[in-house]
């Protein structure tokens, strides 16, 4: 069986809209894949090449995914998603045929963005004493960066919560040659991200549900832990029943009880 029944080639429909906050990161992956597309000219002038590739690292749940989608959404490009352990085939030659076969797709369907999630591979780490299947895949990925073939209009967006378990030699210039740090959204983030939940997806709320308070008491959360907690206080609202009217307060207080933040010091930059 072929590990590339994986690999699916989508036209994501995330919006930067649809992220709440996180405006820095936002603007740098625009200008690092939309600047080359829509004013070429403007590179070439500068001598500078477009970047081959970008890392975005970070703690879990902050948006890594959600702003490779927007990318190639809002940059009218095709969005392949490719998961690292799905890289990994038991069988031999057969994962660096899969990285191969990534790589001939995002050609053939360029201009293209490709996601590599959770790329923690290092060489000379596998069991059997250096030529791991992770070495090997490792390997591929390097040619096909290096290319041959050259990747024209192919953006490589790689997605890890451990950047210091990737091996260097992917981050030379001219292969990953772009480092972005997504942090946890701040206060401001995360009170858009709670607008986006309540007020833009017209969740019914009490007058006693106030955003700015809910934004400073999810305090260390992680976006998917603050639309996790809007959901989870939604819950909390239809138990009590499911005639209810609205959300209130109550039920916020509820679900931030039960919340457990996962995102822990040593996950930080
Ligand atoms: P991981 O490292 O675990 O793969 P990630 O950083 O790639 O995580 P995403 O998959 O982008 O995280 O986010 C997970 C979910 O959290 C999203 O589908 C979305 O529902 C929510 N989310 C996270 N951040 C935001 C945000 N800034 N605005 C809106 N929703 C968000």
């Amino acid at each position: 069986p072929s590990a590339m029944r994986e690999v699916m080639i989508e036209v994501p429909k995330v919006l930067w809209s649809d992220i709440g906050g996180q405006a820095e990161i936002k603007q740098k992956l625009k200008e690092s894949v939309e600047w080359p597309l829509q004013h070429p000219e403007a590179f070439i002038r500068m001598g500078i090449r477009p970047p081959k590739g970008i890392l975005l690292y970070g703690p879990p749940g902050c948006s890594k995914t959600l702003m490779a989608k927007a990318l190639a959404t809002q940059a009218g490009l095709n969005f392949i998603a490719v998961k690292g352990p799905e890289l990994f085939s038991k069988w031999v030659g057969e994962s660096e045929k899969a990285v191969r076969e990534v790589f001939r797709k995002a050609r053939a369907a360029s201009p293209s963005i490709d996601e590599i999630d959770a790329l923690t591979v290092k060489r000379g780490g596998g069991d059997d004493g250096g030529s791991s299947v992770a070495d090997r895949v490792l390997s591929q990925l390097l040619n096909e960066l290096d290319g041959i073939e050259p990747l024209v209009n192919v953006t490589v967006v790689a997605a890890t919560n451990r950047p210091d378990i990737m091996d260097p030699a992917l981050m030379r210039p001219g292969r990953i040659d772009r480092i972005l740090y997504v942090s946890p959204p701040d206060l401001a983030s995360r009170t858009e991200i709670l607008r986006l939940q309540i007020e833009t997806k017209k969740m019914a709320c009490g007058s006693d549900v106030v955003v700015a308070d809910l934004a400073l008491r999810t305090e260390g959360c992680s976006g998917a832990e603050v639309v996790a907690l809007c959901q989870e206080a939604a819950m909390k609202a239809m138990e009590e029943s499911l005639e209810i009217e609205c959300v209130s307060k109550r039920h916020f207080d509820q679900a931030l009880a039960a919340l457990t933040r996962r995102i822990t010091p040593e996950m930080l930059q």
